[in-house]
């Protein structure tokens, strides 16, 4: 944790170049890539780092598997993405979000640790279509350079987790709470549990590839963590979102009135379609406390003031199917629950 003099013309998100310390596979789809640099003296937010997400621009590989570095630029002056953007994207690298797992930020060396899913068809063998994230994760060693586009400590904005548009997970004066997630959503949820009060309860599933990529999770709060693993074995493994979707429904099941009284079925109403293939599944609280979507049933309850509150994120179609079945068939409040496509399944991110 950080206390610094704020300045409140500070940009609220700094470029930070940063080398990897050290790889770590953590389990056989999952693999800790620590980052040090001292630029980041100046990366973070003042209090827990929860689901905080960061932009990671990646270095393309040749066709030797060698990394192209990535051009010298500027990205901390205004305009900088469109004019990334007009460089050759064979040469400019990519632009992806991870989640912030881990940090030291107070150590003479400062590092933050982000876990990367690898895209792998069968163990050990990377996916034909993996994309250049993953694939790089899979080349790297240490003393690999790369830039992270992530929080300016020393602006004003950043200074809670409440006020910094990179962190989700705002549960208001809820103390139970649902977490669910598939594996890209592990590190966010490992992180959000360990900040967990012991007052508060629930349940957080977690779906990933296999048993052997269970992790050891620690929270104070009374909340049962149940992992769901889809199964490694080709042609035997559950489709994914499939176990995720059962163990929410389990979990939050439809209240008992709606069947006697709604001939359409629904305790809610139906959710606006988001056409997954085109558009971002992004549809938080905090979200629509600002492009106030509507559609609350309880408009007079302020957002963060209810007893419930659900976080959940994962393959962008699995989320929308959740959703659907949260907010028109359960009946839930769209302020308690924050929806979040991470990743499309076919589609590159971007
Ligand atoms: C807020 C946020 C936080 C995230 N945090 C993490 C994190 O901490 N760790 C993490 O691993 N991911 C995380 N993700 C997901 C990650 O950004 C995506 O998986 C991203 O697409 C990976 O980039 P890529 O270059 O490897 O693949 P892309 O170029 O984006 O996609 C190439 C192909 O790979 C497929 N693909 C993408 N992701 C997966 C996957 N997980 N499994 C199988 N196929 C896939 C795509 O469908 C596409 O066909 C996060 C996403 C968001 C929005």
């Amino acid at each position: 944790m950080k206390t610094r003099e704020t300045a409140p013309t500070q940009p609220m998100t700094l470029a930070f170049d940063v080398t990897v310390s050290s790889i770590q596979d953590l389990s056989p789809n999952f693999r800790r890539i620590t980052f040090g640099g001292y630029s980041l003296r100046d990366f973070g937010v003042s209090g827990d780092t929860l689901d905080l997400r960061i932009k990671l621009m990646v270095p393309s590989l040749d066709n030797a598997g060698q990394q192209i570095p990535l051009p010298a630029f500027n990205m901390n002056q205004s305009g900088w993405y469109q004019a990334w953007l007009a460089l050759d994207p064979a040469r400019r690298g990519s632009m992806r979000t991870y989640t912030v797992r881990g940090s030291r930020l107070d150590s003479v060396y400062p590092e933050i640790d982000v876990d990367f899913v690898m895209h792998f068809d069968a163990p050990g063998h990377v996916n034909q279509n993996s994309g250049p994230a993953a694939t790089w994760a899979q080349h790297a060693r240490p003393g690999d350079a790369l830039t992270i586009i992530g929080p300016n400590n020393r602006a004003a904005q950043c200074r809670t987790a409440e006020t910094y548009g990179g962190i989700e997970w705002r549960p208001g004066l809820a103390e139970r709470v649902l977490l669910a997630g598939d594996e890209t959503a592990v590190p966010a949820i490992s992180a959000i549990l360990e900040s967990l009060p012991s007052y508060m309860s629930g349940h957080a599933f977690l779906e990933v590839p296999e048993a052997g990529d269970f992790q050891d999770l620690k929270t104070a709060a009374d909340v049962d963590i149940t992992w769901l693993p889809r199964g490694a074995a080709i042609g035997r493994s559950r489709p994914h979102g499939e176990l995720l979707q059962h163990a929410v429904r389990a979990a939050v099941p439809v209240p008992g009135w709606v069947g006697i009284k709604a001939a359409d079925g629904g305790a809610g109403p139906e959710p606006e379609n988001v056409n997954v293939d085109r558009d971002i599944l992004w549809e938080t609280p905090a979200r629509m406390e600002t492009a106030a979507i509507g559609a609350s049933r309880n408009p007079a309850l302020p957002a963060g003031a209810m007893p419930f509150y659900a976080w959940i994120a994962g393959e962008a179609a699995v989320i929308k199917d959740i959703r659907r079945y949260l907010v028109r068939d359960v009946g839930i409040d769209r302020k308690q629950v924050a929806f979040m496509g991470y990743w499309r399944q076919g589609k590159a991110e971007g």
